[in-house]
């Protein structure tokens, strides 16, 4: 039997992970299928506090999970596939064999939608990115596409706008998705270009591990053509990791948990941290900070509990 079991090792897993060692609870975190979740995704990030020079992402997330192996975590490779949260203790079937815990910890992220390009996961980290707010500063004076027609794609596009020497925005149909008020703030910025109707049909240069170019298709005409492009950001959507609760942990319609206040989920004892509550900020920082949350508020219940 564990006090906490932990789902998910990116910045909320691993600093709930390093709080709740050092709270003496010897927590097991199971890693999950991305393991160390989307800054194992990242290079440079420049934006986490204590970092003057930067720290590469995939480091920056190991340098965490060592943080909290120090202090006793347990780290288990696998994926959680089946949940019983109705009934105490809790139970988690990962992988075939199933775990029981006190309070379970909720940082399982949310995976960025890809448009599952040939090329596209070859040059994540090199030009292709998810995220607006950690990859937009490399793409200075640089040319940038943004794929999407939601919120996340006007908002990523004119924040780039900021960096860019031309944001061109492709989206697959004539009609969007965003709001108004987004969609015309995207219009009424001089320096992004529409590109309607139109899919991407694969992003270059593996042979250079670099994006210098797409090829494009408007789905209209049928014309085909390939643009330069330095920065190549797919904004089309996250899915949050919660299939594994359904009907079990309260979630939105997209799935992401409704947060009961601080970290509380709508089950007591089982607690939520990071991206797969939160749709506004994913940051690692935020993430991290959520993580923390999480793990006191747990400590707080095992107590309560006489644990
Ligand atoms: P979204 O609203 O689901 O929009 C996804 C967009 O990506 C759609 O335009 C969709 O095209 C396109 N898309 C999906 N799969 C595609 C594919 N395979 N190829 C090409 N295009 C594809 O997602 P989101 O923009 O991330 O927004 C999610 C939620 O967060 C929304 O509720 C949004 O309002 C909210 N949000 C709010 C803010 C804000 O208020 N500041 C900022 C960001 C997000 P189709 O339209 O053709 O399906």
């Amino acid at each position: 039997m564990r006090n906490v079991v932990i789902i998910g090792s990116g910045c909320a897993g691993n600093t709930a992970a390093i709080y709740t060692a050092r709270a003496n609870l010897q927590p097991l975190v199971i890693s999950g299928h991305e393991a160390g979740g989307q800054l194992s995704l990242t290079t440079l990030v420049e934006n986490f506090p204590g970092f003057p020079e930067g720290i590469m992402g995939p480091e920056l997330v190991e340098n965490m999970k060592k943080q909290a192996q120090n202090f006793g975590a347990e780290y288990l490779h696998g994926a959680v596939i089946d949940t019983e949260l109705t009934t105490r203790p809790f139970r988690l079937n990962v992988e075939g064999e199933w775990i029981e815990t006190r309070t379970l910890i909720i940082a399982s992220g949310a995976s960025a939608r890809w448009l599952g390009l040939p090329n596209e996961h070859k040059l994540i980290g090199h030009g292709v990115s998810s995220c607006a707010t950690c990859d937009g500063f490399f793409y200075r004076g640089k040319k940038i596409m943004v794929v999407g027609g939601g919120d996340s794609a006007m908002e990523e596009a004119n924040f780039l706008t900021r960096f860019g020497s031309e944001v061109s925005l492709v989206h697959r149909r004539e009609e969007f998705r965003a709001s108004k008020i987004m969609l015309d703030r995207a219009r009424h910025n001089p320096k992004i270009k529409f590109v309607m109707n139109t899919v991407v049909e694969d992003v270059f240069d593996t042979s250079q591990q670099l994006v210098t170019g797409v090829r494009l298709r408007n789905l209209k005409t049928g014309r085909i053509w390939e643009q330069d492009v330095d920065g190549f950001f797919v904004a089309i959507g996250h899915i949050p990791n919660t299939k594994m609760f359904k009907g079990q942990i309260e979630t939105d319609p997209d799935g992401y948990i409704l947060s009961k206040g601080g970290a509380r989920t709508n089950i007591a004892g089982v607690f939520h941290a990071g991206d797969v509550q939160d749709r506004t900020y994913r940051q690692a920082i935020t993430a991290s900070g959520a993580g923390c949350m999480a793990a006191i508020e747990a400590e707080r219940y095992l107590e309560e509990e006489g644990h």
